[in-house]
């Protein structure tokens, strides 16, 4: 196959919207944003080996490249709107674009996401995406809201993806739920988006909880204290590891994309009958206090997080 067919196989599959005036095959796609909404732009990139395993299903590979860019969008209470895909693809696999295209589509398509234009390379395989959503001046959810006073929240459960990446690198057989963690993250787009008004600062967790949390203590001049025992685990994790284990899983685990947020006290009978309408667990976990850094007893917080040129 030959470049072309590449993209012609994609955007046969692509879906539009309304506000797409001009989508693949051009030199540029032209758009239509509403008036008055601001752009949340955004861009992640996956490498094969660093963000997935070599073995990780082509489906699953789609997947997750367009879920970490829309738990960005998530983060910021934004609505996804449209996106553009960057390829590197050691050969023109029509099994693999096929497989690919399809997880990519398939979660776009559940967020009215449409794909609009990207570019196709020959190299290591290698996925960038580009994200772009629309939120109202003034609503978006910023890392730099947290008071003093806040509680901090956080939703689903954390350490899954951290817990099969563990047995991975253990050579253990992964336990099937949370590898679907792992590989098919579930971007909290509807959540992101009910939290415009209610929470302070936002952040989606790549990284593990108290690094990310930590951007936001960093954004916003505060601290946090965070209560180990009362981060959410799965019943999966907790069969899997022992209840140490399970605590540094959850609190310095990356790859859970669940969002971590401070709102204030007056909130928390709105955030409980959210957490019920989005069938959701939300997960008060500790307070937003003065000073600097995240404080969690009984977890190593300086081993905690992934960082790429450390
Ligand atoms: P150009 O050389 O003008 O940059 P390309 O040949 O790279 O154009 O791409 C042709 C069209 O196909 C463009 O509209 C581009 O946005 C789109 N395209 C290329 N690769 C992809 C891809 N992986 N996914 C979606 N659209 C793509
Ligand atoms: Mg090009």
């Amino acid at each position: 196959m030959h470049e072309f067919d590449l993209i012609a196989r994609i955007r046969a599959r692509a879906a539009l919207r309304g506000d797409v005036v001009l989508g693949i095959g051009d030199d540029c796609a032209l758009l239509a944003p509403p008036a008055g909404m601001q752009l949340a732009v955004t861009m992640d990139t996956l490498n094969v080996g660093v963000h997935f395993p070599a073995d990780t299903v082509p489906y699953d590979i789609g997947w997750k490249a367009l879920a970490v860019n829309l738990s960005d969008l998530a983060a910021m209470g934004a609505q996804p709107a449209w996106c553009t895909l960057s390829l590197s693809l050691p050969g023109a696999d029509a099994v693999f674009l096929d497989g690919f295209t399809d997880g990519f589509l398939t979660l776009a398509k559940q967020h009215d996401f449409a794909l609009i234009g990207g570019d196709t390379t020959r190299g290591p395989l290698s996925i960038s995406v580009t994200a772009h959503g629309l939120v109202a001046p003034g609503s978006a959810l910023r890392r730099t809201g947290a008071q003093v006073g806040d509680d901090v929240w956080v939703s689903g459960t954390l350490g899954d993806a951290a817990g099969a990446l563990r047995q991975w690198q253990q050579g253990d057989a992964m336990t099937p739920v949370l590898r679907e963690r792992l590989d098919r993250p579930i971007p909290r787009v509807a959540l992101g988006r009910a939290l415009r008004g209610l929470a302070h600062a936002c952040i989606d967790i790549s990284d593990g909880l108290l690094a990310d949390l930590a951007h936001i203590c960093n954004s916003s001049g505060v601290g946090a204290q965070i209560n180990v025992d009362a981060l959410p685990a799965s019943a999966a994790l907790r069969e899997a590891f022992d209840v140490a284990t399970c605590r540094v899983l959850q609190a310095s685990g990356g790859d859970d994309y669940e969002l971590c947020f401070t709102a204030p006290p007056v909130q928390r009978d709105m955030l409980h009958a959210l957490s019920q309408t989005l069938n959701l667990p939300l997960t008060h976990i500790g307070e937003i206090v003065t000073g600097t850094g995240v404080c969690c007893a009984g977890v190593d917080v300086a081993a905690a997080g992934y960082q790429h040129f450390a």
